[in-house]
């Protein structure tokens, strides 16, 4: 590493609080699915900022598009209208089917707003206000206290007390243990389709349409986190659709503006006009003119790209490398995921092949100790596979 890395490194420690323990690289620039750090090495990047640059790096008609908005204007108020924001939502209402659209500034709001909406809904419709929500183990939906309360991962909800949720947690894909939590309490059940930093476990189509039936029959609202799975991540543009299973609210950000912070949470008509009214929920930021510039080229880009398509397309060979790697090492336990979603379960912590991966020029992360997580940018192609073998082969080698 240079100096001038060091001393950006040094700086960094010095000044940012430490909320995270980060690798030693200072990116600089993209470009497709290559990252350059400050010193000018190149990386291949099966990452994509977790899930999120999923049109690559340096797309020239997406950095154009917010040139442009850049030279209109930036930010008005949610108490006036922008056309940007106008077509974002009349996109997204497009492609995910659903009914209405609140735009955020990230997945924990998108999350914070759903919940908020599914306990008013249930307070509208029997007047409690000691509703709970059902939530699964391992998941994640975010870092914010209410978010915080239905991330099923005890060590990172210990030590701030009280969450102002009300929430049971379930086994994912265990339809009889979510049936069991269900009382007159329950407002709603909050699952990811495919769990993401729970370890890359997608739901069973069972699954999924066992808990839609519980809840139409009990009343009770369903909430789909597709914050990470969604945005054509595996193999159609939001995880649910593959099964046919609405939700009556959902999350999508990450890949959303690629880049941009911007999430969203979208619901039903029905739930819409029962739940949050004028005054009930708000946002600085959320929907603004340049986010909403992103969203727009985004789903533009998906659509004249064939984004969803193309993943559809390359996740056979994806999966049948990952197999291959999981065949040679008998301390990989398995593949599991969907679509560009994918993971490699080992019997032991993974840090060190992912430092080695990454002295040698591939980007990758964990998710959990034991589990290599494989989220790169949707654009994909089978070279940019092949080289990602080419480097974590002999890394897994020097390092089990
Ligand atoms: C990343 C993630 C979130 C939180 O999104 P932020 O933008 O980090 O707040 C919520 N839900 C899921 C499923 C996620 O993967």
């Amino acid at each position: 590493m240079s100096e001038k890395m060091q001393a950006l490194i040094d700086q960094a420690e010095a000044d940012l609080l430490h909320t995270y323990n980060r690798y030693q690289i200072v990116f600089d620039h993209g470009d497709g699915v290559n990252l350059y750090d400050t010193d000018g090495k190149r990386y291949l990047d099966f990452v994509a900022g977790i899930a999120v640059f999923a049109l690559g790096y340096n797309n020239r008609e997406y950095n154009d598009a917010l040139k442009a908005q850049t030279d209109k204007i930036l930010h008005t108020s949610n108490y006036f209208y922008n056309a940007p924001a106008i077509e974002a939502a009349h996109r997204l209402k497009a492609v995910s089917g659903m009914d209405r659209v609140f735009f955020t500034n990230s997945g924990a709001e998108a999350v914070e707003g759903a919940l908020k909406a599914a306990i008013k809904y249930s307070y509208l419709k029997d007047g409690r206000s000691d509703h709970e929500i059902i939530a699964m183990e391992h998941s994640f939906h975010g870092r914010t206290y209410g978010a915080l309360s239905v991330t099923g991962n005890p060590a990172y909800r210990a030590p701030f007390g009280q969450m102002p949720c009300d929430v049971q947690f379930a086994r994912y894909n265990d339809l009889d243990s979510v049936a069991a939590l269900m009382n007159d309490r329950t407002s709603a059940v909050i699952l990811e389709p495919v769990q993401g930093e729970g370890g890359l476990v997608p739901a069973t189509k069972e699954f999924l349409a066992g808990v839609r039936r519980l809840c139409d029959e009990k009343g009770i609202l369903l909430i789909f986190d597709e914050v990470q799975c969604g945005m054509g991540r595996t193999g159609s543009m939001y995880a649910w659709q593959k099964f046919g299973i609405r939700p009556d609210i959902m999350t999508t950000a990450k890949a959303l503006g690629c880049g941009v912070p911007v999430g969203a949470f979208l619901l039903t008509e029905e739930v819409a006009q029962n739940s949050l009214k004028a005054g009930d929920h708000g946002t600085t930021y959320g929907g603004n003119p340049f986010a909403c510039a992103a969203v727009c080229k985004v789903l533009e880009l998906y659509e004249k790209e064939r984004i969803v398509e193309h993943v559809r397309g390359i996740t056979p060979y994806f999966e049948q490398k990952l197999d291959e790697i999981a065949a040679q090492f008998p301390c990989i336990q398995e593949r599991r995921g969907s679509g560009l979603m994918q993971g490699l379960v080992f019997d032991r912590p993974v840090a060190g092949i992912i430092q080695d991966a990454m002295d040698h020029g591939l980007v990758l992360i964990n998710a959990g100790p034991d589990i290599l997580r494989f989220v790169p940018p949707l654009v994909i192609t089978r070279q940019n596979i092949d080289e990602m073998v080419s480097i974590l082969v002999p890394a897994i080698e020097r390092q089990v």
